[in-house]
């Protein structure tokens, strides 16, 4: 589950990590109100504003501006509230922007420099461990950052038997370039975001930038937080932060019908039952010369019902040209899917994209049959690349 800035934010806040303090406004007037209450609390005069999308490059695509006085929150929060935000991160259409921070302005002149460094912590799936990773080049696009100066790009490897080691927290700080008390600043912060990140059973935080501000603090500007959705349960409090405004309206509805539908952007619908036989399919609708339009695993319990709201929801995407249907029979056997998906057809009436139904197990020989016999524009297949075939047959 991925987190508005806002909301990544106060999660790290409880964990003890300093982040540049902000309020979340609806309209212009609450931003306006936001702002005097950020002014009384900081002593803050200039604000930033800040789109929340569930988007990174928002400063890119004119989602975060700087305001010196109540006059611009009004303006600028007016603006940025109910556009449609298009970044290097959005598709082209863009997103819209329902509600932004309003956060204190923390680049502020003093006795040093401010300094943008990147950090964030995730899993290295390779070693099976956690990790923190760092960069003296914040505020910029990381993956440009990796192509074009990877020696600029450090890791921390943390041994989950006995937790990140103080001397690992000072060798980041070390690594950033800091002395004095901004090398303090930053190993409590890295101390603090490491243990945030294990407790809220988080699998991303991406912090980009975290500043060093002219008064040598180490802080939060930006959060990107993605709670692994597998712990939500141990984190009661965190399951309102759902804003499914920021989600694919289809997956969406494909998730409270319990199917595993991921939207894709290819012309080949396809409905499999296990996601390795999902991913397996995928490469086959690749093979053919056709792109998935979508990952949808219907699980085990592959009936009728089910095989109906699968049919709902890939005829959802216009994009879908034809629907290859491949289901393994080992639990379900194959002439009950075979029924469902002829009930399935018949109830639906207006499916006019061809379909291939490869189904392979128990009763294959009957499912085929009541296919070939149904009447129906459905074509049936047994093998693997029979299914191929006929896929590319229908694209032409
Ligand atoms: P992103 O573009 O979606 O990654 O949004 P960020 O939260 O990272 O903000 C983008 C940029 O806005 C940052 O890299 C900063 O340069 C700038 N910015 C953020 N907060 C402030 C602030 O308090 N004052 C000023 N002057 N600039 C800020
Ligand atoms: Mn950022």
């Amino acid at each position: 589950m991925n987190l508005h800035e806002y909301q990544g934010k106060e999660i790290l806040s409880t964990f003890g990590v300093r982040i540049q303090r902000g309020i979340v406004a609806q309209n212009a007037q609450e931003a306006v109100a936001a702002a005097k209450q950020l002014t009384q609390e900081t002593g803050t005069s200039w604000h930033v504003i800040k789109a929340q999308v569930h988007a990174g490059g928002r400063g890119k695509g004119g989602g975060v501006k700087l305001a010196k006085n109540l006059q611009e929150v009004e303006t600028i929060a007016g603006q940025i509230i109910g556009m449609n935000l298009i970044t290097p991160q959005t598709s082209a259409e863009g997103k819209k922007v329902h509600q932004v921070l309003i956060a204190e302005d923390v680049y502020y002149p003093g006795e040093s420099e401010t300094n943008e460094f990147y950090m964030s912590v995730l899993l290295n799936r390779g070693t099976g461990r956690n990790m923190i990773m760092y960069s003296t080049e914040g505020g910029m696009d990381i993956e440009t950052v990796a192509e074009e100066t990877p020696h600029l790009i450090f890791t921390e490897e943390i041994d989950p038997a006995v937790g990140l080691m103080p001397f690992q927290a000072r060798r980041v700080a070390f690594n950033l370039g800091l002395s004095g008390l901004a090398f303090k600043e930053m190993t409590t912060f890295v101390i603090n975001l490491y243990t945030a990140y294990v407790k809220s059973d988080s699998s991303l935080f991406e912090i980009n930038p975290v500043l060093k501000t002219s008064d040598n603090k180490i802080m939060a500007v930006d959060a990107k937080v993605t709670i692994d959705d597998n712990a939500l349960y141990r984190h009661k409090n965190y399951v309102d932060l759902r804003d499914i405004r920021e989600e694919s309206a289809i997956e969406v509805e494909a998730g409270e019908l319990g199917l595993n539908y991921v939207d894709l952007d290819g012309n080949v619908g396809c409905m499999v039952n296990g996601a390795g036989l999902a991913m397996a399919t995928m490469d086959l609708i690749k093979q053919a010369g056709g792109e998935p339009a979508n990952f949808l695993d219907v699980g085990g319990t592959a009936d009728a019902a089910r095989v109906e709201a699968a049919f709902k929801i890939i005829l959802k995407d216009p994009a879908v040209k034809a629907i290859l249907i491949n289901i393994f029979g080992g639990i379900v056997r194959c002439d009950r899917v075979a029924q469902g998906v002829i009930d399935a057809y018949k109830n639906m009436g207006n499916i006019n994209v061809p379909i291939i139904v490869r189904l392979q197990g128990t009763n294959a020989d009957i499912a085929k049959e009541l296919i070939d016999n149904s009447g129906l524009d459905v074509m049936s297949a047994t093998e693997f690349q029979e299914a191929a075939d006929k896929v590319q047959q229908v694209l032409g």
